[in-house]
């Protein structure tokens, strides 16, 4: 007798496929199941999603059988699947495309030996006892957080200052639900790994315990066979921590119990292609689909995100009170020693410093100090290369990319002129390529001038030892290759370095003990830039950035932020000045809703990429027609705005642009996407449209 299924399988993004297939099978196959499907010429792994009842219209089709079934494999919960089809509909793509992106491709070809071999649970490690003793002794504020993060069940953000011991919140979170049931499971979320390897062995290190293999990491940076591993751990329950970055948002958990997303401001949980998911956010709707799974008899499943900055989102959630606010204002006392204290911020007024100066006179003295009394100094500067354009004074020649709208960037290093948006590379010329005039100049400068310039102007400081000043440079030019950056940061953690120059790189999460300043060169940019999160993510970046300074009490006192601007008295460094999130906040929050955006508003961006500019524009603006003509927008609920070119408009000679779409209703929103898509498909097909390369819907975007 056979059996029909609706089997999801991976669809390119657009192609016809978008919903489940039919199969047939001999077997009775439960929902979830993990099966192999042929597709074409080719064989694919498949998710059964539905079962179909038996009719005689099913006995007349010409389906194709399910080729094999991946045995011993539990089927995927139905939570699973719900989180899967909740994404796909509202991030608007096919199931299949983030079904299977949720699994790891080498599922397929596991036989089922293998697969058997795998699924072994481990053994049993009982040698070590949980380590409840040695453990420190929490602050106040520690002890609240916890208190009433377990006596509510919201979902919760934790609001703590830089160095006030978030990570040991969500640790004794974790550990708790750990130990009240045997078979919990918890997920930690973090930004980017890399970034944080003492995060990573700090988890590791408290639950060792549990036992081998009870720890896994799910990120990008795995190899398959690694992330087939730790998915499959994770999937049969073995695994009771997980540790990974927004791709770890879909891992299979079948007893699920907490979530925690730290740094949740961060704009890497917003994944750029694909599915444009938010990690943060579909966090938050799995644990409330985790809670209202009734096969559970178990407690209800928490979120914990955490940040010294929230997202204005999450913010503004705890306002209305539908997520719950825990606040941590204060730095732990590190050993027995007094509290660190917040860094005290100094603003510079570039516009009374001398000419063209990089580092203004007072700041440079600061930072000599530093180094003769044998302290750190963090100098923040995010724009990597030597600099940002190459210029001939005579002509007017730039080094502009001749496949995008930018500039090339000229790195001294390997003497090249580097794209940074399509890795056009290319030795840099001699003479200006327009009149041969051999006096081409930099203009502007990146962190490896800055560095260079650095080593200058402090060639005359000694060390309390002595030695001249060691200066160092961390950005993604100096870590490409793999372990680089663990080494360059265990150096200055090492304290081999008394100068640290980089990117965001450097201003993210590390514990840095004998920073005491820490120095923003040229933030003004993202004050007056068009998209309207710029400020939130300065602001971010530079209390993060001065949460590195002053984290060990011996030196705190005389820990410093460094500013320098053209605009001090600008709102944002008032705040940053007293350490005013809420304030900064507020100030942001009454401009969103005055403008109606997010999170007052909701909106979209259609981006389209062709050849021509006015094709990709011509194909959003033809959309929309369409979507006026069927009268879509409702009453005037949904707003879409003509199509612009993008910011760079052009990317390796492809011409992109986009369309905003805004709504005051979540809801209507959605009905409006739905209901737009099949005629941006059909729009696609009409022939002064073929040379369109690609277009994509991003629901809730970060950048504008
Ligand atoms: P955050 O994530 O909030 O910036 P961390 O969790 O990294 O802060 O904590 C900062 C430092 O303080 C870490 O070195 C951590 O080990 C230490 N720490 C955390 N809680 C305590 C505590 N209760 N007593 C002593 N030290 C602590
Ligand atoms: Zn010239
Ligand atoms: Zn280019």
């Amino acid at each position: 007798m056979s059996h029909w299924l609706q089997v999801v399988v991976a669809a390119p993004a657009h192609s016809s496929i978008a919903g489940p297939l039919t199969y047939q099978s001999e077997l009775p196959l439960p929902v979830g199941s993990l099966v192999r499907v042929p597709l074409g010429r080719r064989e694919v792994l498949g998710v059964v999603w539905e079962v179909l009842p038996d009719s005689g219209a099913l006995l007349e089709m010409q389906t194709r059988h399910v080729a094999g079934v991946l045995e011993g494999l539990p089927p995927l919960s139905a939570t699973w699947r719900k989180l899967v089809q909740f994404t796909a509909g509202y991030y608007q793509r096919s199931l299949g495309e983030v079904a299977l992106a949720a699994l790891p491709p080498q599922l397929r070809d596991l036989s089922s030996v293998q697969l058997a071999r795998r699924l072994k649970r481990p053994v049993a490690d009982t040698s070590h006892a949980p380590a409840t003793t040695n453990l420190i002794a929490l602050s106040q504020e520690q002890t609240r957080a916890i208190a009433e993060f377990d006596a509510d069940s919201r979902p919760a953000l934790l609001f703590g200052a830089t160095g006030s011991g978030k990570t040991e919140v969500y640790l004794r979170a974790a550990a708790r639900v750990l130990e009240q049931d045997p078979s919990a499971q918890v997920l930690v979320m973090v930004p980017e790994i890399n970034l944080t390897p003492q995060l990573q062995s700090r988890f590791a290190e408290r639950f060792a315990h549990l036992g081998k293999e009870r720890v896994v990491a799910l990120h990008s940076g795995l190899t398959p066979a690694q992330r087939l591993k730790s998915w499959l751990a994770a999937h049969a329950g073995h695994a009771r921590l997980v540790l990974g970055t927004r791709m770890a948002v879909f891992a299979s958990m079948p007893n699920l119990r907490l979530l925690v997303v730290d740094e949740e401001h961060d704009p890497s949980y917003k994944q750029q292609e694909g599915a444009r998911y938010s990690a943060r956010d579909l966090a938050v709707y799995r644990a409330k689909i985790e809670t209202e799974d009734a096969t559970h008899a178990h407690g209800p499943c928490r979120v914990l995100l955490g940040s010294a900055t929230p997202s204005l989102e999450s913010w503004q959630a705890t306002l209305t009170g539908r997520y719950q606010r825990l606040t941590m204002s204060e730095r732990v006392a590190a050993d027995e020693g007094e509290q660190g204290s917040l860094p005290t911020v100094r603003r510079v007024d570039m516009n009374h410093q001398p000419k063209h100066c990089v580092i203004a006179p007072p700041l440079l003295d600061a930072i000599a100090q530093r180094i003769a009394r044998g302290e750190q100094s963090l100098i923040f500067l995010n724009r990597r290369g030597y600099a940002p354009v190459l210029a001939c004074h005579d002509c007017g020649w730039k080094s502009e990319c001749p496949h995008c709208s930018a500039y090339r960037v000229f790195h001294k290093i390997d003497r090249t002129l580097r794209c940074h948006h399509c890795g056009f590379t290319e030795r840099v010329p001699r003479a200006c390529p327009a009149c041969g005039n051999i006096d081409i100049a930099p203009v502007g400068r990146g962190t490896e001038r800055l560095e260079e310039h650095l080593a200058e102007l402090l060639a005359g400081v000694k060390r309390p030892d002595g030695e001249p000043p060691r200066i160092a440079r961390i950005d993604a030019d100096t870590t490409r290759l793999k372990g680089a950056l663990e080494s360059q940061l265990a150096s200055v953690h090492a304290g081999e370095v008394d100068v640290l120059v980089g990117t965001q790189m450097i201003a993210k999460g590390h514990d840095f003990r004998h920073i005491t300043l820490v120095a923003a060169i040229n933030p003004d940019g993202a004050l007056f830039s068009s998209d309207f999160r710029a400020p939130e993510r300065l602001f971010s970046l530079l209390m993060q950035a001065g949460g590195r300074a002053g984290r060990d009490a011996r030196h705190s006192d005389a820990s410093e932020m460094w500013v320098q601007t053209f605009h001090p008295t600008h709102p944002l460094f008032e705040a940053l000045k007293k350490h005013d999130y809420p304030g900064f906040a507020d100030q942001q929050l009454a401009e969103r809703e005055a403008a109606g955006m997010s999170p007052f508003g909701f909106s979209a961006l259609v981006r389209a990429e062709a050849r021509a500019q006015d094709v990709a524009q011509g194909f959003l603006n033809a959309a929309a027609a369409q979507a006026e003509a069927q009268q879509l927008t409702g009453n005037g609920q949904v707003t879409a705005y003509p199509a612009v070119p993008m910011t760079i408009q052009r990317v390796a000679n492809i011409e992109r642009a986009q369309m905003l779409v805004e709504s005051p209703s979540r809801a209507a929103l959605q009905r409006f996407l739905s209901a737009w898509q099949p005629m941006l498909f059909e729009t696609r097909q009409q022939a002064e449209f073929k040379s369109l390369i690609r277009w994509a819907i991003d629901v809730d975007p970060i950048a504008i």
